[in-house]
């Protein structure tokens, strides 16, 4: 234990997830050393994470404006979207240059046991994209704003990319049900080669490939 500001620092840093006490330890000492320029970055930039992330009106994820850079690419397929739970799942399967369609972004997976469920998920955007409609009337309040939406793209697939472990597989069955009954959509999920139990953000990009190409329709 440390007195005063470092063990303060310590301590925060601990709190992160994957930083354990000895790198907090080891970062808090190096923030100690850098120049006062530095320290000034890095408290604007923790200052702004807060008052100035926003969320793409179309797909959840982060972005700087109101339409992210995804979304606002016109070279790409609108008639896809592919689910992820997180923005950093997106930026997974791009490294694969798979994909070209549009995303999007749960904000985690359903798990009841520590009360996420559909309302806490950005699934009524979801359906909205779909098919402008809410078939189920509790889901509503998910909707935090107002989505913008751009001219009525049809929506042909959507490809269910959630984690592959008990949560995502949960979610994905879940959504798979509430939109069977889209007139002409194909509802996917991320096929075989993914490892079970694991988290889509660590599966190398040979597997997520194939498991891209090899999706299956449910
Ligand atoms: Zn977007």
């Amino acid at each position: 234990m440390f007195e005063g500001p470092v063990q303060d620092l310590i301590d925060e840093f601990s709190r992160l997830p994957g930083v354990g006490p000895k790198s907090a330890q080891r970062i808090a000492f190096h923030l100690l050393q850098v120049e006062d320029d530095d320290i000034e970055r890095l408290m604007a930039a923790l200052g702004a994470v807060k008052g100035g992330v926003a969320f793409c009106r179309i797909c959840c994820n982060i972005s700087r404006d109101a339409v992210c850079r995804i979304c606002a690419d016109g070279g790409r397929d609108r008639a896809t979207i592919c689910v992820v739970e997180e923005p950093k799942d997106i930026q997974v399967i791009e490294r694969t240059g798979e994909y070209n369609g549009r995303y999007h972004v749960l904000g985690g997976a359903l798990d009841p046991l520590n009360g996420v469920g559909p309302k806490n998920l950005t699934i009524a955007t979801l359906l909205q994209r779909i098919g402008g409609v809410l078939p189920d009337r509790e889901l509503a309040d998910s909707t935090a704003e107002e989505p913008l939406f751009d001219t009525a793209p049809e929506i042909t697939e959507v490809i269910l990319a959630t984690d592959p472990n008990t949560e995502g597989e949960a979610t994905a069955s879940y959504l798979s049900r509430l939109l069977k009954d889209f007139p002409g959509l194909t509802v996917s999920r991320l096929a075989s080669g993914m490892p079970l139990g694991g988290d889509l953000e660590f599966v190398d990009e040979l597997t997520l490939s194939r498991a891209l190409a090899g999706r299956l329709t449910l």
